[in-house]
């Protein structure tokens, strides 16, 4: 997906792209690099699956 390209370069390697500084997604969208309906629906898939996904 369109994220990759920014995963590597968020500040945290524990980044799950929602509100941590320093995230490049976040930054990528607010630049517009990244569609904020994109990202959107990113946030949604993460509240429903983070706790199988995510450490
Ligand atoms: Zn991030």
């Amino acid at each position: 997906m369109e994220f990759i390209p920014h995963l590597q370069e968020c500040k945290f390697n524990t980044c799950i792209h929602d509100h941590e500084p320093g995230c490049a997604v976040i930054q990528a969208v607010e630049k517009d690099l990244i569609s904020i309906e994109r990202y959107q629906s990113y946030l949604n898939l993460l509240n429903t699956i983070e706790d199988d996904m995510f450490y």
